[in-house]
């Protein structure tokens, strides 16, 4: 079902963790992977957070990992806007760790009722105001570019999940009768091609293991990946029919059976 993989890609929320409390089962499969040293990347598409809070989550969840096995949606952004300078002056529906990561690749920022915006940027924001969303909505029907970090309708916690950037997209999307032109986080190819030349393997040779078929899923099937499908709700006919993973599981531990190796 996933052959014999040569490196491993991750979900963190709801694959590894949910809120602060460790998935049962995902430390001994990690565990089991650390001991073959094949590569491993943890991907969320969550940009609330820097990389070295999530490295410390993990660790102190008993899952060893290392800073550059992390990468989170901002920081993607932050180095994807870095080379593309003709998205011009963005203004960002986003929280603090958003701006500071584009603020350090020299992203050329504008705030709301500032100057002119070449580009919206859509993220996961708890501290979205009416004020920013009206002045993205102004400047989209007025042309601006419009791009996100990542689509996720929800993201899951303990307590039942927080509307995601997936939510702020389909209001302007509504609004504006326009279609976000660009995701930065999973499912995007941009992304898929990203971790298969930072693991130095080919895409069949990576496995993807997450809970949403509509990101981890669909970046594995785009980039030519492996993918697991962990599905945890135990969904009988899902609503996706186009992202059929290669292997569906119910808890992540059931991955150790799939494992070429002990
Ligand atoms: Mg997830």
């Amino acid at each position: 079902m996933i052959g014999n993989p040569k490196a491993f890609i991750f979900d963190l929320d709801g694959t590894i963790y949910i809120g602060d409390k460790r998935i049962e089962g995902a430390d001994k499969v990690l565990e089991s992977i650390r001991k073959t040293n094949l590569p491993i990347r943890f991907v969320t598409n969550n940009p609330r957070f820097s990389r070295e809070v999530y490295t410390e989550k993990l660790n102190n969840m008993g899952v060893q990992a290392d800073i550059e096995e992390i990468i989170t949606s901002s920081w993607l952004t932050a180095n994807y806007l870095n080379k593309k300078p003709l998205y011009g002056k963005i203004f960002a529906i986003g929280e603090k760790q958003l701006i500071s990561e584009s603020k350090e690749m020299n992203i050329n920022l504008v705030r709301v009722g500032g100057e002119d915006p070449d580009t919206i940027l859509v993220s996961f924001d708890t501290t979205l105001t009416y004020e920013k969303l009206q002045f993205a909505y102004y400047h989209l029907t007025n042309g601006a570019n419009f791009i996100a970090t990542n689509p996720d309708m929800i993201c899951p916690t303990l307590e039942g999940g927080l509307l995601d950037a997936g939510v702020i997209i389909s209001a302007l999307e509504s609004a504006t009768d326009r279609k976000v032109e660009q995701i930065i986080g999973k499912p995007s190819s941009l992304l898929g091609k990203l971790l298969v030349d930072n693991l130095g393997v080919s895409a069949k040779e990576c496995v993807i293991i997450g809970d949403r078929l509509n990101t981890d899923i669909s970046l594995g099937k785009k980039t030519g990946m492996k993918t697991v499908w962990i599905n945890s709700s135990n969904i009988k006919h899902p609503k996706d029919t186009e992202n059929i993973p290669d292997l569906t599981i119910n808890k992540i531990e059931d991955l150790l059976e799939w494992l070429p190796f002990e």
